[in-house]
C-alpha cells in the first residue's frame, strides 16, 4: 500500500464542518446548503419544497440572515423546526455558526436539514458548513451574466436551480448563454428550471431531491 500524504491542510473552518458533518452523519441527517444572491428565491423554494416532502422526510432548517427572524417564523409556520442565525454583518454563514444552531436544532427528530445561507454570491461559497450537496439558486431577473461574474458559486454547486421562469416573457435573459456560462464552469450540476409562483418544474426539483437525498450510514 501506497502511504498517501495529506497535500492539503483542512482550514480552522473545514474542521469544524467536519465535526458538524459527523455529528450529522451520526444522527442520519442529510443536509443541503442552499446559496443565492438575495431575493433569488432561496426561502420561497423552501417553503413549496416542505410542502411537498414533508410527509416523505422529517424537514428541519436552519436560517441564516445579517439580520431578523422574518424566514425562520415563514419556515416554522409550516410546522417544521426552524432555529435562525443572525450574523450580525457577516455576509455568510461559517461552520462555526452552523455547529451553533445545530446544537439549537431537534436532530433526533429530523433526517434532512436545509440550511438557507446568506444571500450573497461571492463567500458562501468558500466556507464548508457540513452539508452533502450545495445547491445554487439563480433568477431570471439577476441576467443572464451571473455564472460569467461568480463563477466559483457556479463551479462549486451540486445542481442550479433557476428561478422565477414565469419572467421570462418580461425580461431580457438568454437562456442559451446562461446555460453556456454554467457548463464551461461545470459540467455536471444540472440545471432545473422553476418558478415557485406557478409551480412550473417544482416536480423535477422534488425528483432531483428524491435521487440525491441518501441516509448516511450511522
Ligand atoms: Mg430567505
Ligand atoms: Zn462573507
Amino acid at each position: 500500500m501506497e502511504v498517501k500524504v495529506l497535500k492539503n491542510i483542512l482550514s480552522a473552518n473545514d474542521q469544524i464542518a467536519a465535526r458538524n458533518r459527523e455529528l450529522l452523519d451520526s444522527k442520519g441527517i442529510f443536509t443541503i446548503n442552499i446559496m443565492s444572491s438575495p431575493g433569488a428565491g432561496k426561502t420561497s423554494l423552501l417553503l413549496e419544497t416542505i410542502k411537498r416532502l414533508k410527509d416523505r422526510f422529517k424537514i428541519g432548517v436552519i436560517e441564516g440572515d445579517i439580520s431578523s427572524r422574518i424566514d425562520a417564523d415563514r419556515i416554522a409556520q409550516e410546522g417544521v423546526p426552524a432555529v435562525q442565525i443572525n450574523t450580525g454583518g457577516e455576509c455568510h454563514l461559517d461552520a462555526n455558526m452552523t455547529g451553533t444552531a445545530l446544537a439549537n436544532m431537534p436532530l433526533d427528530k429530523i433526517n434532512l436539514l436545509f440550511i438557507e445561507n446568506v444571500g450573497n454570491l461571492i463567500c458562501p461559497g468558500e466556507f464548508q458548513l457540513g452539508e452533502n450537496k450545495k445547491v445554487l439558486i439563480s433568477s431570471v431577473p439577476e441576467g443572464d451574466d451571473k455564472p460569467y461574474k461568480y463563477p466559483l458559486m457556479f463551479h462549486i454547486a451540486d445542481v442550479i436551480v433557476l428561478n422565477k421562469i414565469d419572467l421570462l416573457p418580461y425580461v431580457r435573459f438568454n437562456m442559451e448563454n446562461f446555460t453556456k456560462g454554467v457548463k464551461a464552469l461545470n459540467q455536471n450540476a444540472e440545471i432545473i428550471q422553476v418558478s415557485c409562483v406557478t409551480g412550473e418544474g417544482l416536480d423535477k426539483w422534488v425528483a432531483w431531491l428524491l435521487a440525491n437525498v441518501t441516509r448516511p450510514a450511522r
